[in-house]
C-alpha cells in the first residue's frame, strides 16, 4: 500500500478583490464586476512518519504593503495545525511569490529541504524575473534567500516531475509563473491535488476563466486541462486562493483557520 496522508489547507490572509481585478481582462466577458475575497493559504500533508509543508505564507511585511490582512504569521499559522518548524522534513515552494516564499525564515533554522522547480528558481534569479510585470509580484530579498539556500546546499530543485516523497509529487505545470508546480498527496478516499496557483479559483476551472496574473496564457490553460483530467480522474482539487475551500471541505475546523481537507 502506498504512503498517505491527512491534508490541512491553512488560511493565514485574506483581502477583498474584484472580479476585474482577479480574472485576466475581465471585460471580455461582458459581466458587471463583482466583489471577490480572496484567501491566502499554505497546505500540510502529514502522516505518523513526515510532515511536508507546501509553500510558507507572505511575510508581515510584504503582506502590509499590499494591503493584505494576515490573520496569523507562518509560526502561528503552523501552531494552529499542531505543528513545530523543526517537525518539518521537507518544504516544498510551488512558485516564488511573495505570498507563497515569505515565510520561508521560519525553516532555515531547522534541517528541512526546501524544494522548488530549476524552471522557477531560474527564472526569478535571472533577468527577466525583475522587469515591471513580475517584480511587484516577488521581493528582492526572498528572492536573495532561494540564492543563499541554493548556495548552501538546502534548496533541490526539481524537473517537470519530481518524487518529493512516497505518496507526494510534485508537477511542473507553469502558466502563472514559468516553473509554477502542483503537489499530487496520496491520501485516504484518492489523491488531492494542492493546486496552489495554478488554480487560484474554481472559477478559473469550471468557466475557463485565466488568472490575471500570467506568465504565459497558453500553458495556463493547459494547466487548467491537466488539472480537470486529474479531478476527472477522481482527485480532489484544493484551489490556491479560494474562500470556496472552506465551503467545499470544510466540516469542523482543527483550530480557527485550519480546514482538513482529508477525512477518513
Ligand atoms: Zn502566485
Amino acid at each position: 500500500m502506498s504512503e498517505q496522508y491527512e491534508v490541512l489547507a491553512v488560511r493565514y490572509g485574506t483581502r477583498q478583490a474584484t472580479a476585474a481585478e482577479v480574472f485576466l481582462n475581465y471585460h471580455a466577458y461582458r459581466e458587471p464586476d463583482r466583489p471577490l475575497g480572496m484567501d491566502y493559504f499554505f497546505w500540510v500533508a502529514r502522516n505518523p512518519a513526515r510532515t511536508v509543508v507546501i509553500d510558507t505564507g507572505f511575510s508581515p511585511a510584504s503582506g502590509a504593503a499590499r494591503g493584505r490582512t494576515m490573520l496569523m504569521d507562518t509560526v502561528a499559522a503552523l501552531r494552529a495545525a499542531g505543528i513545530a518548524p523543526d517537525e518539518v522534513a521537507q518544504v516544498v515552494l510551488t512558485h516564488a511569490h511573495y505570498d507563497h516564499v515569505g515565510g520561508l525564515p521560519v525553516f532555515t533554522g531547522t534541517d528541512a529541504e526546501i524544494i522548488m522547480t530549476r524552471d522557477e528558481y531560474d527564472f526569478w534569479t535571472g533577468p527577466m524575473g525583475r522587469r515591471g510585470q513580475f517584480t511587484h509580484t516577488t521581493e528582492a530579498s526572498e528572492l536573495d534567500w532561494l540564492r543563499a539556500l541554493r548556495e548552501a546546499g538546502r534548496l533541490t530543485l526539481a524537473g517537470q516531475s519530481h518524487p518529493i516523497a512516497p505518496g507526494l509529487e510534485l508537477t511542473q505545470v507553469g502558466g502563472h509563473t514559468p516553473g509554477q508546480a502542483v503537489v499530487t498527496v496520496a491520501a485516504a478516499g484518492g489523491p488531492v491535488v494542492l493546486a496552489s496557483d495554478a488554480v487560484h479559483y474554481y472559477e478559473e476551472l469550471e468557466r475557463d476563466r485565466p488568472f490575471s496574473t500570467v506568465a504565459n496564457l497558453a500553458d495556463m490553460y493547459a494547466a487548467f486541462d491537466q488539472i480537470r483530467e486529474m479531478g476527472d480522474g477522481g482527485a480532489r482539487v484544493v484551489a490556491g486562493h479560494d474562500p470556496l475551500v472552506a465551503e467545499r471541505f470544510g466540516g469542523p475546523a482543527d483550530a480557527p483557520g485550519v480546514i482538513r481537507i482529508t477525512r477518513d
